[in-house]
C-alpha cells in the first residue's frame, strides 16, 4: 500500500531535528529505522504530515560502558547490539533479547531506540529495560532529562516522550559482581512477536542470596508488566526450585494479556510463569558464573 503525502526531512544535527519537531507540533514524526512506523504509515493505521528522519545525526549510534552505566544511542541498530563483544560478554540479556528481534533483515535497520519509543508492549526491549532499572535520555528543545523505565511506558503505543522530543540514550546500570540475566521469548515461528516473553535481572549477594532482581513481561498487558511482586518476593531469599516456583506465579498474576491469534488469556498466562521460571534458573546459573 502507498502512504499518504508527507514532507520528508533529513536532519544532519541534533538542534536541527528538533527544531523541525517543534515547528511542525501534531503534525511530524521521528524516522529511525522505519520497521514499525513504515508499516504503519503504509497500511494507513497512522499518518503524519512531516517525517524527521534521524539516521543522519551523528553521534546517536554507540554502546560504551561510562560513569557506572552502558550507554546506547537511540539510534543503535539491533544488529550492533547483537554482535557487541561487550554486550555479549557482560549484559546477557540484553543480548539474549536483540537476536530474538524479529529476523536479521529488519535487525540490521530496527533501532534499540524506535523499540522502545513505538511504546509496543509486544516489542522484546521494554521488558528487558524494566528489569534491568535502565534509564531514558530524552532530548526536547530545552534539553536532556532522564526518565526511569519504569514511568516511560504510559499506555498503549504512549510513551512519556514529549511530541518535541527525541530518545538520544538509553542507560543501563553496570552490574554489579555476581549477576547474571537472561531473556525467554515464546513465538509461533523464528521472527515473530512475543506469544509471552521474560526479561529477569538477578544480582546474588556474597552468600547465594538474592540481592536485587528484575523481571519484566512482554505482550502481557497494555503496557510492558513489570512484575514488582516477584521482585520483593525474590529479594533476601536463596533462588531454590520452590523459591523459583513461587516468584513465578507472582509474575504471572501480574500479567494481563488479550486473547488474539497468539493464544488465550490463560495460555498465556501460563506461559508468562513457565517463561519466567526459566529465566530466572538461567539469571542464577549466569549470576554463579556459568
Ligand atoms: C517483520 C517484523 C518483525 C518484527 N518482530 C519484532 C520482534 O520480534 N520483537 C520486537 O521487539 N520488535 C519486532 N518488530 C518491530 C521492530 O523491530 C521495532 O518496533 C523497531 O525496532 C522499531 O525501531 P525503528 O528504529 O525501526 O523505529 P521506527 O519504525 O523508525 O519508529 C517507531 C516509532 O518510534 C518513534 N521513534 C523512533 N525513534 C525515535 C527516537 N529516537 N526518539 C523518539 N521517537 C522515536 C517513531 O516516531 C515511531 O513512532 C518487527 C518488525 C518487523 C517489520
Amino acid at each position: 500500500m502507498i502512504p499518504g503525502a508527507f514532507d520528508y526531512h533529513s536532519p544532519k544535527t541534533l538542534a536541527e531535528a528538533l527544531e523541525l519537531l517543534v515547528k511542525n507540533p501534531d503534525d511530524a514524526k521521528v524516522l529511525s529505522g522505519g520497521q514499525s512506523l513504515l508499516p504503519l504509515l503504509k497500511l494507513r493505521l497512522g499518518s503524519t504530515g512531516h517525517l524527521v528522519d534521524i539516521g543522519k545525526i551523528p553521534d546517536l549510534e554507540y554502546i560504551r560502558e561510562d560513569g557506572g552505566f552502558l550507554r546506547i544511542g537511540g539510534r543503535t541498530r539491533e544488529a550492533a547490539i547483537e554482535h557487541s563483544e561487550l554486550v555479549r560478554k557482560r549484559y546477557r540479556l540484553l543480548a539474549d533479547t536483540a537476536e530474538v528481534i524479529a529476523d536479521p533483515l529488519v535487525r540490521n535497520l530496527a533501532t534499540i531506540g524506535g523499540n522502545l519509543a513505538h511504546g509496543d508492549p509486544a516489542n522484546d526491549h521494554p521488558a528487558t529495560m524494566l528489569a534491568y532499572g535502565a534509564r531514558i535520555v530524552a532530548t526536547g528543545p530545552k534539553g536532556a532529562r532522564e526518565i526511569p523505565v519504569e514511568k516511560f511506558f504510559t499506555g498503549l503505543f504512549e510513551t512519556a516522550l514529549a511530541p518535541d522530543e527525541i530518545l538520544t540514550e538509553i542507560r543501563i546500570p553496570v552490574p554489579p559482581p555476581r549477576s547474571g540475566g537472561a531473556y525467554v521469548k515464546l513465538e509461533r515461528k523464528v521472527g515473530d512477536f512475543a506469544t509471552a516473553a521474560s526479561a529477569v535481572q538477578l544480582t546474588l549477594g556474597p552468600g547465594g542470596e538474592v540481592e536485587r532482581a528484575g523481571i519484566g513481561l512482554t505482550n502481557a498487558g497494555p503496557t510492558p508488566v513489570h512484575a514488582t511482586a516477584a521482585e520483593e518476593f525474590l529479594r533476601g531469599k536463596r533462588p531454590d526450585a520452590n523459591a523459583i516456583v513461587e516468584a513465578s506465579k507472582l509474575a504471572a498474576q501480574a500479567a494481563s494479556p488479550s486473547a488474539d491469534r497468539r493464544g488465550t488469556v490463560e495460555y498465556k498466562k501460563a506461559m508468562a510463569r513457565v517463561l519466567t521460571a526459566r529465566a530466572l534458573n538461567r539469571a542464577v546459573a549466569r549470576a554463579q558464573g556459568a
